[in-house]
């Protein structure tokens, strides 16, 4: 048997000034959390993106989950969200009580269709979770305006979306992260730049600033009393120790240095995969990603989108006897083990198409020119 070069979905990628920043940081003797590390991490995001408030947290998952409590999510609540989705993104409601009330996926790409939103909206709706998938910006306009006519909160599950912007009707471009009220990335080893495990809670709404810091330190006004703003630290409210030890914020602080580097190679990576695929694609009857009008790309991901199951498995299967690894995605949740019997609306068959049809080729800053044009050439079955 042949024996191929082994191309993997996934590769973290390491700047090499990781292990100097960590050595810092233990070196400095302050190695628990909140200190030079994060609050350099924080203050480049909220410069560079214009968030009002950032908070590193040890997950997206975390900060999703400090956006519900943030929102005083009760049981009984609703939550607007796609089913084509990371769990994260809806467990952190469900804990709290909230039911969820999945909407489809638009035709053109997997995020949330913005024209479905209106007719999930009852008494009690709290908020829509747009998810910017691939980095790709949901049509905020139009998530916007129906929050602001109903009185809802926005939380943007940016996860993906680091560094890539919406442009809204107005000609205005905005980074992703800093147009809902609050909004959750991940620096987990799979996203453009990482920290291990790692995320960040943005808060652009700031009748949230004061609360978050408390949630964030465990419920206890730690912050503040560091801060000289308060006499005596205490239990003020409930919380958790969301907050990342030094040690990842070190970590992440080298990644952030080389933010422009990883952007530059990634976005190369695309257009390679774009320029060689586009006519295939047209002979196949398969879809290539577009980027909207409104929209950004950040290179988070290079996807496909067969007709059916079975020319995604059929893909799969020929970059595998090559030694290359494609991944499939989501699993629609409203179809989950967990959520099936709880999900009261009908069909979402764009989800469901998603689930079924959407295949990611490899992406990661040391993939080769040479690696991607064998990826598309066995594609092509040349
Ligand atoms: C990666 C991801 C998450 C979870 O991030 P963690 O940092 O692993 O908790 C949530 N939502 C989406 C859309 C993601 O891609």
């Amino acid at each position: 048997m042949a024996n191929y070069k082994h191309i993997g979905f996934n590769k973290p990628y390491l700047t090499g000034k990781e292990t100097i920043y960590i050595t810092d940081a233990v070196a400095s003797g302050k190695i628990s959390g909140n200190g030079k590390y994060t609050q350099l991490c924080q203050e480049y995001f909220e410069n560079k993106y214009g968030f009002e408030k950032c908070l590193l947290t040890t997950s997206c998952t975390d900060a999703l989950e400090m956006a519900a409590i943030l929102i005083d999510i009760q049981p009984g609540d609703e939550v607007i969200m796609p089913s084509y989705t990371f769990v994260s993104t809806s467990n952190a409601f469900v804990l709290r009580g909230a039911n969820i009330i999945f909407a489809d996926s638009s035709p053109d790409n997997p995020n949330i269709d913005a024209s479905k939103i209106e007719s999930l909206i009852t008494s009690k709706t709290k908020a829509i979770v747009p998810v910017h998938y691939a980095g790709i910006a949901c049509d905020m306009d139009a998530i916007m305006e129906i929050a602001n006519r109903y009185n809802l909160f926005v939380i943007e599950d940016a996860a993906q979306a680091i560094d890539s912007y919406h442009i809204g009707k107005d000609g205005v471009k905005k980074a992703l992260g800093s147009i809902g009220h609050l909004a959750a990335f991940s620096f987990h080893e799979t996203k453009n730049i990482i920290s291990g495990e790692g995320g960040m809670l943005v808060i652009n709404d700031t009748q949230f600033s004061n609360r978050a810091e408390i949630i964030w330190e465990k419920g206890t006004n730690r912050s503040a009393f560091f801060r000289g703003e308060v006499d005596k630290y205490g239990w003020v409210d409930i919380g958790s120790s969301f907050l990342p030890s030094e040690v990842i914020a070190a970590f992440l602080w080298a990644q952030i240095e080389q933010l422009e580097d990883i952007q530059i190679k990634r976005k190369s990576i695309w257009n390679q995969y774009y320029a060689g695929l586009q006519q295939l694609a047209a002979d196949k009857n398969f879809k290539l990603p577009q980027i909207p009008d409104n929209a950004t790309n950040n290179a988070h991901m290079f996807y496909l989108v067969f007709e059916s199951l079975e020319k995604r498995m059929e893909a799969i299967e020929r970059l595998k006897s090559k030694s290359i690894y494609a991944v499939f995605h989501y699993l629609s949740l409203h179809k989950s083990p967990f959520y099936q019997d709880k999900h009261k609306g009908g069909e979402l068959s764009w989800s469901d198409h998603y689930s079924n049809a959407l295949l990611r080729l490899p992406m990661y800053y040391e993939l080769s020119n040479e690696d991607v044009a064998t990826i598309i050439s066995t594609l092509k079955n040349e």
